[in-house]
């Protein structure tokens, strides 16, 4: 069931003047009419941010739209590849796939009547799209990656579109680019602890999601979240479980959904599910592969330490979703996870190939419940007072206030 909230039910966790500062700055846009645009409605977490965000603007009283840039299979197979280029990895850009990048947007864009006030871009997906509008508007482009290493060639191809915007939008300092010409700002994103994804869950709804899926909850749980996708290392997870399992009897969850913009998720999870298949404690390795909120609430909520090995990571939501619930999260030092994770206090940060590290500290928290229970109290705070939705509405209704008010 999709629910939407109202930005008074945020008033016991923020408190009725933050609200109340949300609400005067919503007054003075009244009439004023923003879309958003991106490339998936489900999987990833910019649509996990746009669910909430979107309809939460709504209810306050902003007109914000909101238009998913269809692609085929084709198109999303080149953006995915600009994607991974965008994070350091190889690429051959042909004309061909530029082709299929340009045409694709051009394509999108002479059904996609734009006549707001503000236009807000998400990703490389549907960038071009402004080289097909008589700019009337500012136009932000919202880039959720990480930024700070990219192919030159796909970023030098990309730039040119990038600087036809009023402003970049990063998540973090790191991101911000001294070879664009365009205004750039960094807003971290955020989660959102009412959704069905974060909010507050009874036990008996734990022990019926868990025993559904297979899970019995005899033995410390540790668990990744994330799309099946190579920069979140899955492979690499379940190498550090068999260390961890090796001296402590433990079991392993991956769950992974599908994203519709992201064509290499089926081939990675195959991957895994052979690694799993020849590891020696595969019977207590469980993927599971399904588009479940409140699966992830209760999947989060259950583990004793939550992984993300992630090798590059724009930001990483599950990070905060992990923290946000009490629950420890040992992952890489990379991108925006050091944010989010404070080596020592909530968590513990290694370098990605270090999985002597992760094993280690992931067997430091299964095996001392009173520091579970510490870290698990600082990462809740640190979330409340950095990651929350409303913070995120604010930083927006500031962007949209600099343009529009
Ligand atoms: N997610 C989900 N189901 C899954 C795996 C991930 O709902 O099986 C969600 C996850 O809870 C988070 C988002 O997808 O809200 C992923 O965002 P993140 O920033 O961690 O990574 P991205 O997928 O955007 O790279």
């Amino acid at each position: 069931m999709l629910e939407t909230r109202n930005i008074e039910d945020y008033k016991s966790i923020i408190g009725e003047e933050k609200i109340n500062e949300i609400m005067s700055k919503v007054e003075v846009l009244e009439g004023k009419h923003i879309l958003c645009i991106n490339s998936t409605f489900n999987g990833g977490g910019v649509a996990e941010i746009l669910n909430s965000l979107v309809p939460m603007f709504n209810k306050a009283g902003l007109r914000v739209g909101w238009r998913v840039l269809h692609g085929s299979d084709d198109f999303f197979g080149v953006t995915k590849g600009f994607h991974n280029a965008l994070q350091g990895s190889k690429l051959s850009l042909s004309e061909r796939k530029k082709r299929m990048y340009y045409e694709n947007n051009r394509r999108f864009s002479t059904y996609t009547h734009i006549d707001h006030d503000l236009v807000v871009v998400h990703d490389p997906q549907p960038l071009a799209m402004i080289d097909f509008y008589e700019k009337r508007q500012p136009w932000i482009w919202r880039m959720h990656i990480d930024l700070s290493n990219p192919n030159p060639v796909v970023w030098n191809y990309l730039k040119r579109f990038v600087n036809k915007y009023d402003e970049m939008v990063v998540s973090h300092k790191n991101y911000l680019r001294d070879d664009v010409e365009v205004k750039q700002s960094i807003i971290p994103p955020a989660i959102d602890p009412l959704s069905l994804k974060n909010k507050e869950l009874r036990r008996v709804t734990i022990e019926k999601y868990l025993s559904k899926y297979g899970v019995v909850d005899n033995k410390p749980i540790i668990s990744q979240i994330s799309r099946f996708d190579k920069w979140k290392d899955p492979v690499g997870v379940i190498r550090v479980f068999e260390k961890v399992r090796a001296k402590e009897d433990s079991q392993l969850i991956l769950l992974g959904s599908m994203a519709s913009d992201d064509p290499e998720g089926q081939k990675i999870f195959e991957k895994v599910e052979k690694a799993k298949e020849k590891s020696k404690y595969g019977r207590d390795i469980h993927l599971i592969m399904v588009h479940s909120d409140i699966l992830v609430n209760v999947l989060q909520r259950a583990s004793s330490v939550v992984i993300q090995k992630s090798i590059k990571e724009g930001f990483g939501l599950t990070v905060s979703e992990a923290l946000y619930k009490g629950t420890p999260v040992v992952a890489s030092n990379v991108g925006g996870i050091p944010l989010q994770v404070v080596n020592g206090v909530n968590g513990f940060l290694h370098s990605p190939r270090d999985y002597k590290g992760f094993s280690e500290s992931i067997l430091k928290l299964i095996r001392d419940g009173k520091l579970r229970k510490e870290f698990g109290k600082n990462g809740r705070d640190h979330v409340r007072n950095n990651f929350l939705i409303t913070r995120l509405m604010d930083d927006w209704l500031n962007v949209f206030l600099k343009y529009l008010g």
